[in-house]
C-alpha cells in the first residue's frame, strides 16, 4: 500500500514516515501543498495523509481540488488541536477521518486500516479470500487456519493482491505499491516476492496472467 504523506513539519512527518515503513506502507513524504498536487497526479496512491496548513496550497484546497477530480482516494486529515472548523471543513469537504495533533503513531495506525477498510467496503478487521486470511493489524496471515510466515515485503505485495481478488494487477503497480521515493528496488523484486508466495501459499494461489500481471482468484 502506497501512501502520500503532506507535512510541513518535520518531526511529525519523519516519525510518521519511519512509522508506516515499519508498519509496511511505501511512504512518499512532502512538505508542499502545490507539490502534493503534481505528485497526485502523477502517482498512483491507495491513501492520502494530509496536514492543513501548508505551503502552497491547503490542505483543504487538494482535498477539494481531488473531490472535484472525482478521486475516491481515501483521505486522513492531520489537524491542530484548537481547529475544530477546520475539521468540519475537512469532513464535509471529502475527508474520511482526522488525527489531532500530538496524535500517537498506533493510533495513526488504526485509524489508517480503518479507513481502508471502510474504502473496500469491509466490516471486520480481517481479510478473507478463500482459504486466505490475513490480519493487517497483527501482521498474521493463515491459510486453511495454519499461520504462514512472511517477510514485510511479501506481506504488504500479497495485501495489495488480496485486496483486488480476482483482478490482475501488473509488474509495475505491484512495485509501486511495495516502495516509495528514494527507495532502493532490488531488481525483479516482485518476481522474487512472487515466488516465495507461491512457494509458502501453492502455485495456484497467484496466478500469473502473461503480458497483464498477476492476481489471486476470488473465491473457488
Ligand atoms: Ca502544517
Amino acid at each position: 500500500m502506497r501512501v502520500l504523506l503532506v507535512e510541513d513539519d518535520p518531526m511529525i512527518g519523519k516519525a510518521v514516515q519511519q512509522g508506516l515503513r515499519q508498519d509496511g506502507y511505501a511512504v512518499d513524504w512532502l512538505s508542499d501543498g502545490d507539490a502534493a498536487g503534481t505528485a497526485l497526479a502523477t502517482t498512483p496512491y491507495d491513501l492520502l495523509l494530509l496536514d492543513i496548513g501548508l505551503p502552497g496550497r491547503s490542505g483543504l484546497d487538494l482535498l477539494a481540488g481531488l473531490r472535484r477530480s472525482s478521486s475516491r482516494l481515501p483521505v486522513l486529515l492531520i489537524t491542530a488541536r484548537d481547529a475544530v472548523a477546520d475539521r468540519i471543513r475537512g469532513l464535509d469537504g471529502g475527508a474520511d477521518d482526522y488525527v489531532v495533533k500530538p496524535f500517537d503513531l498506533d493510533e495513526l495506525s488504526a485509524r489508517i486500516r480503518a479507513v481502508l477498510r471502510r474504502h473496500s467496503g469491509r466490516a471486520g478487521g480481517e481479510i478473507v479470500v478463500g482459504d486466505l486470511c490475513m490480519n493487517p493489524a497483527t501482521h498474521e496471515l493463515t491459510q486453511d487456519g495454519r499461520p504462514v510466515a512472511l517477510s514485510a515485503r511479501e506481506f504488504a505485495l500479497l495485501r495489495v493482491l488480496l485486496e483486488n481478488p480476482g483482478k490482475p494487477l501488473s509488474r509495475a503497480r505491484l512495485e509501486e505499491s511495495l516502495y516509495g521515493w528514494g527507495e532502493e528496488i532490488e531488481s525483479n523484486a516482485v518476481e522474487v516476492h512472487i515466488h516465495s508466495l507461491r512457494r509458502k501459499l501453492g502455485a495456484e494461489r497467484i496466478r500469473n496472467i502473461r503480458g497483464v500481471g498477476y492476481l489471486v482468484p476470488g473465491s473457488r
